[in-house]
């Protein structure tokens, strides 16, 4: 049985979130929003109840969950920080960033796939928050989705995948960013980019000069490569349909689009002002071609939308891959399993 409850995301009510934190705190599983996408919740010190996370996702036990923490410093009792962390703190936490440190003992082997690291994150959501403040204790999250399908950015979502799955769903409505959070390795003095999100390349600069990007967020990988970071080796985000992305100028790619529409079995996720050109049949718009922020946003749900359609094929345009457009186009090659098309 799951229970869900609706809790106020501006204020959250105590009462509703020491009923969740009961659950967390007993070695149960809660699904909550943070502000990028809705994670599913328990205590990341219970070697069990992470089993239990591993097992209502469907997701294989070698990919390592994040856990989440109420204050920056609470990351001492779970890893070994560094100057660096505090800087990338002070500059971008609370928020959606994960930073992956060396773990200490308290946390169990299989909360980290058996990596002797640890992925650390603090929401700034305020039922993220409350939560694991009410729990007193880290919660291992990782997003509240089936493995291998989009991260929920709505409650509707995680009824969707988790229902009957898990003890609680908490609704607090949608997700701001609508994409999962940046996730960087601390080595010395530099950092590794091994997840792109709303905590931009550029805005990592400002706090560290050394900042590489790991191939696996824009390249596919060999057979035999193994990526920094395991989740990036797992089909992802895909729809049922393949999903081709489209690459070349405005002009063209509506010109293929628009013959596309009378030719074939397609779907087509587009821009706003593609719209009024293109015939409004299995079309879905996810923002402004200028507003990637809306397209972040939009776009897990609109992933999710296109499967209703039952298209033989889905085309959408390859996005760019500044600010926050490195996080979309890291999201979108992997739903498309890295098949672009020049036009
Ligand atoms: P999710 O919580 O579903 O968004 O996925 C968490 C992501 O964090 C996955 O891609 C993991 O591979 C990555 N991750 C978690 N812990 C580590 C770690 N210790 N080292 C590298 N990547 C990690
Ligand atoms: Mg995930």
């Amino acid at each position: 049985m799951t229970e869900i409850i609706r809790i106020n995301a501006e204020s959250p009510e105590v009462e509703k979130l020491r009923v969740a934190a009961d659950i967390i705190r007993a070695g149960g599983l809660v699904a909550f929003p943070t502000e990028t996408v809705y994670g599913l919740g328990a205590d990341a010190t219970d070697a069990a109840a992470a089993k239990k996370i591993y097992a209502a996702k469907g997701r294989p036990s070698d990919n390592p969950l994040i856990i989440h923490i109420a204050a920056p410093e609470d990351a001492e009792r779970y890893a070994h920080t560094c100057e660096l962390y505090y800087s990338l703190a002070r500059a971008f936490m609370p928020g959606p960033i994960t930073v992956i440190l060396p773990k200490k003992d308290t946390i169990p082997d299989s909360v980290t796939g058996g990596l002797d690291s640890v992925a650390v994150r603090c929401p700034s959501h305020p039922i993220a928050s409350a939560l694991i403040s009410a729990a007193g204790v880290a919660i291992a999250a990782p997003s509240a989705n089936l493995s291998g399908s989009p991260s929920p950015t709505e409650a509707q979502h995680v009824i969707a995948d988790l229902s009957g799955r898990v003890d609680m769903i908490i609704d607090g409505g949608e997700c701001d960013i609508g994409l999962e959070s940046t996730i960087v390795k601390i080595d010395g003095d530099s950092l590794t980019l091994l997840r792109p999100g709303a905590v931009t390349y550029d805005a990592l600069l400002c706090v560290c000069e050394n900042v590489s990007i790991a191939p696996a967020v824009t390249e596919q990988l060999g057979e035999n490569e193994r990526p920094l970071s395991p989740g990036m080796k797992y089909r992802h985000y895909a729809p049922k349909a393949p999903l081709i992305l489209l690459d070349g100028n405005d002009a063209d790619i509506i010109a293929y689009m628009k013959r596309a529409q009378k030719t074939e079995n397609c779907a087509i996720i587009c821009y706003d002002e593609d719209a009024n050109e293109l015939s409004a049949d299995r079309l879905i718009t996810i923002g402004a071609k200028n507003d990637l922020n809306a397209q972040a946003n939009a776009l897990f749900g609109a992933l999710r939308k296109v499967n209703s359609f039952d298209a033989d094929v889905i085309y959408a345009h390859l996005p760019p891959k500044e600010g926050i457009g490195l996080a979309l186009y890291n999201r979108m090659i992997r739903a498309a399993a890295h098949t672009i098309k020049k036009v």
